[in-house]
C-alpha cells in the first residue's frame, strides 16, 4: 500500500513523500531535515530521490540526504544538478521497486530549461510548472514553450492527481478570479480550498479535471480569458500562446 504524504519545507514548499510500510521516495527535497526527521520517526528506508528542476528550493537537500541515506537520484538530464545519479528525460521510465512505483518522464520546459514531470499511479509530480489554479513563472524558457508544456499535461486524464511544488492555491485563485470573475466552478473551488487552509490542510493534490475548469493558464481558448487578456494589453489578440503570454505577464505584477 502506497501513501503520498506532504512534508513542509521553507515557507510554502511541499516535499512529496511516497511511502510504504518500509520504504519511501521523495520528490523535490529542497531541505533535508524534514525528510530525515520523517524517515527516522516512521522507521523508513529511503529508496529514491526525484527532482523536477534545478532550483535550490527543490534540490537543496539532496546532498545532505545522500550523506546518511544513499540512494538513486533522478532528475532532468539537461540541468545543472551535480547530485544526480540518473539523469532522465522524456521517454525514460523511473522504476522504484521498493515502493512498487513506476513513472514516465515528461519534458515540460519553460519555468526552467529542462524541467521534467513524473507521471504514474494516476498522479503527476510537476514541480513548478503547473500549480493549482496557476502556473510557474517563465524563467528560462519562452511563453510558447511553457504553453506547450502545459498543453502536454492537459492531455492527461481528468482524474490525474496533480502534486505540485508549492502551496500557492489561494493566492492563485485571487488572480484567476480577476481573469474570470464569472467562473462558477472557480468560486466553488475557492470556498472549498479556503476551508482546507483554515484547518491548516494542504489544498493539494488537485485534480486535473478541476484545473481544466478553473485554471486560467489552461483556459487560453475560453472567450472570457481572451477578453480579459485583451483588456489587460489593450489589444485584440486571440491566439492561445499570446493570450497565455499576456496573462502570465499580468500575473507577474499582480
Ligand atoms: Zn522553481
Ligand atoms: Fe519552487
Amino acid at each position: 500500500m502506497l501513501n503520498i504524504v506532504p512534508l513542509k519545507a521553507f515557507k510554502d514548499n511541499y516535499i512529496w513523500t511516497l511511502r510504504t510500510a518500509t520504504h519511501a521516495a521523495v520528490v523535490d527535497p529542497g531541505e533535508s531535515q524534514p525528510v530525515l526527521d520523517y524517515l527516522a520517526a516512521e522507521g523508513l528506508q529511503l529508496a529514491a530521490i526525484l527532482a523536477t528542476h534545478h532550483h535550490p528550493d527543490h534540490v537543496g537537500g539532496i546532498a545532505e540526504l545522500l550523506r546518511t541515506r544513499p540512494c538513486p537520484v533522478y532528475g532532468p538530464k539537461n540541468e545543472p544538478i551535480p547530485t544526480l545519479t540518473h539523469p532522465v528525460s522524456e521517454g525514460d521510465t523511473v522504476r522504484i521497486p521498493e515502493i512498487g512505483a513506476e513513472f514516465a518522464v515528461l519534458d515540460i520546459p519553460g519555468h526552467t530549461r529542462a524541467h521534467i514531470a513524473y507521471y504514474g499511479l494516476e498522479s503527476l509530480f510537476c514541480g513548478d510548472t503547473l500549480f493549482a489554479c496557476g502556473c510557474g513563472r517563465v524563467f528560462e524558457g519562452t511563453p510558447a514553450q511553457m504553453f506547450a508544456s502545459l498543453a502536454k499535461l492537459l492531455a492527461l486524464p481528468d482524474a490525474t492527481l496533480v502534486y505540485c511544488g508549492h502551496e500557492y492555491t489561494l493566492a492563485n485563485m485571487q488572480f484567476a478570479k480577476a481573469v474570470e470573475p464569472a467562473n462558477a466552478a472557480l468560486a466553488a473551488r475557492e470556498s472549498h480550498d479556503r476551508a482546507l487552509r483554515e484547518r491548516g490542510l494542504p489544498t493539494l493534490p488537485s485534480r486535473l479535471g478541476d484545473e481544466k475548469a478553473t485554471n486560467p493558464f489552461l483556459r487560453c481558448r475560453e472567450p472570457a480569458v481572451i477578453e480579459s487578456a485583451n483588456k489587460y494589453l489593450g489589444s485584440r489578440l486571440a491566439d492561445p500562446v499570446s493570450v497565455f503570454s499576456a496573462i502570465r505577464e499580468w500575473k507577474n505584477g499582480f
